[in-house]
């Protein structure tokens, strides 16, 4: 899109969490000369890559009254992208060597991303931004402005009028259980991955993991380390799934999805399988959900599609001034390759190795160039389509999809395609594409991951990419 002809103004934004979303989002904006301010109910940045030993009171996250504990990052968790692919494009997630506390693995500790993400905040000095501990309880727009409304921990509310407001409060809290036929009557423990913290408590029990996208596979294999047996109840596999997956666990299975849970404490599968376990731990994901935002019925939620969003980032009725940054997430499995949004779309068909069926993302790139987009419009630089137009595009984008019979809450994962979403926003706004290293590193990462799933994170064989981005590094002199 030509630059817009507008003279630069500056707006005052208010920007939703300080995780690596809100960060790099206020960083944008204030390079683009706007003023900002960020708010954040925690005591710090990092947003989920804050560990807390402690989980949520009601492990099924479904008390509304409960208070919510933010990240769902469990002890044992490790990154599941190569370090120098992760970070963002002009402050590389490279390994701290001058500090000891620090752990310089490829696939590092969530520690190190929090450490990481402090870092980010200090060099540009973000926090100078951030209201911490101040918790957004109310956005609505008011004669063409946004009314803020958030609250401290001393329960002392304000309202505030901004020009813009850009939601960054992340998509990994509100979780999304499963049913199961017959559940209520199942006498055994139920648990969410939301709350899922260390294997312990499942010592010796014989435990079904429902889900088997990222989180499920990391978290069955934890919960194996120490428990009798963990049985994967996954939805991607054919009906007669049963097997063992690669790896050494001799008291891991995989199944087909779940058929009932009875009151004798057993679980049937699809595969006609039975099994009597004594926990279920739920990894089916999570919910979008901005309990905050008040938009007068322009926007709403359907099947975890956030409707109506252009290019997952602006509703075309309230844009600009309103914007999301962080959406789009991974993908999951189907057999499928077809087209979506233009491209061509993948989906993987990995059963003949029935593990870990999900498609990577770039995060932390995505949410720089999103905000950088955001930022320019914003400030006039470059203009967005007409409403009319925006509405076509996502008409156009919702028709593909239900052609192709891609459920609605797949509309916000983008898997193979993320890279020319991406390289097509970096072009709306006159910033660099996506470096071809870093998209290779997620396609190899991938291939490795899903045929080594216990070992990719310490063996591989792209040193050729790590080369390319580290000679990369260097010559952007970062
Ligand atoms: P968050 O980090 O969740 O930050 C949102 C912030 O908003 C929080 O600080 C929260 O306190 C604040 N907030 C929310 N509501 C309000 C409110 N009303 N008022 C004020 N503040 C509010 N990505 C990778 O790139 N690599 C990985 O290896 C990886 N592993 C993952 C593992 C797990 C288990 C999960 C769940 C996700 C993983 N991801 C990974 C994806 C990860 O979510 C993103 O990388 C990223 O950290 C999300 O950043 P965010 O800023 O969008 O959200």
């Amino acid at each position: 899109m030509a630059p817009a002809q507008n003279p630069i103004s500056s707006q005052h934004v208010a920007v939703i969490g300080a995780g690596a979303a809100g960060l790099v989002t206020a960083r944008e904006l204030r390079r683009e000369g706007h003023t900002v301010v960020v708010f954040e109910r925690e005591k710090q940045v990092g947003g989920l890559w804050i560990y807390s030993p402690k989980a949520e009171s009601d492990p099924l996250s479904l008390d509304p009254t409960r208070s919510i504990v933010h990240s769902s990052v469990y002890e044992s968790l490790r990154t599941n992208l190569p370090r120098e692919c992760m970070g963002f494009t002009d402050f590389p997630f490279v390994p701290r060597f001058d500090d000891e506390s620090r752990d310089s693995r490829r696939y590092p500790s969530h520690m190190e991303v929090l450490a990481y993400l402090q870092d980010f905040a200090r060099e540009f000095n973000l926090e100078e931004m951030v209201r911490f501990e101040t918790e957004v309880v109310r956005v609505e727009p008011v004669k063409g402005k946004w009314k803020v409304r958030s609250k401290t921990s001393g329960d002392i509310s304000e309202d505030e009028i901004f020009d813009a407001v850009v939601v960054c409060n992340g998509h990994y809290t509100e979780p999304n259980i499963a049913h199961i036929p017959g559940i209520k009557l199942w006498p055994g423990k139920q648990i969410h991955s939301h709350n899922y913290r260390v294997p312990d408590p499942f010592e010796s029990e014989v435990v079904v993991v429902i889900g088997n996208f990222a989180s499920g596979a990391d978290i069955s294999r934890d919960i194996a380390k120490v428990a009798k047996e963990v049985h994967i109840a996954s939805r991607a596999s054919e009906r007669d799934t049963y097997v063992k997956p690669p790896g050494p666990r001799n008291n891991l299975w995989v199944h087909s999805e779940i058929d009932t849970a009875n009151e004798d404490g057993s679980i049937v599968f699809k595969n006609g399988k039975v099994i009597h376990a004594d926990s279920i731990v739920y990894c089916t994901g999570y919910k979008y959900y901005f309990p905050f935002l008040d938009t007068n019925g322009y926007m709403s939620i359907d099947e975890n599609r956030v409707e109506h969003l252009y290019k997952h980032v602006f509703p075309p009725a309230l844009a600009p001034t309103l914007s999301f940054v962080g959406l789009p997430a991974m993908v999951s499995l189907s057999s499928k390759i077809d087209t979506y949004w233009g491209f061509e779309f993948t989906y993987h068909l990995c059963s003949d190795l029935f593990f870990i069926y999900f498609y990577q993302g770039i995060q932390f790139v995505m949410f720089e160039i999103q905000s950088k987009w955001v930022a320019a419009v914003l400030s006039g630089r470059f203009t967005l389509p007409s409403q009319d137009k925006m509405m076509e595009d996502i008409t156009t984008t919702y028709a593909t999809l239900d052609a192709l019979g891609i459920p609605k809450r797949y509309t916000h994962k983008l898997g193979k395609v993320q890279c020319e979403y991406l390289n097509w926003i970096a072009e709306e706004c006159d910033c660099p594409l996506v470096e071809h290293w870093r998209n290779q590193e997620i396609v190899r990462g991938y291939q490795r991951l899903v045929s080594h799933p216990e070992t990719y994170r310490d063996e591989w064989d792209d040193d050729d990419l790590k080369e390319e981005a580290y000679r990369d590094f260097a010559t952007k002199k970062l």
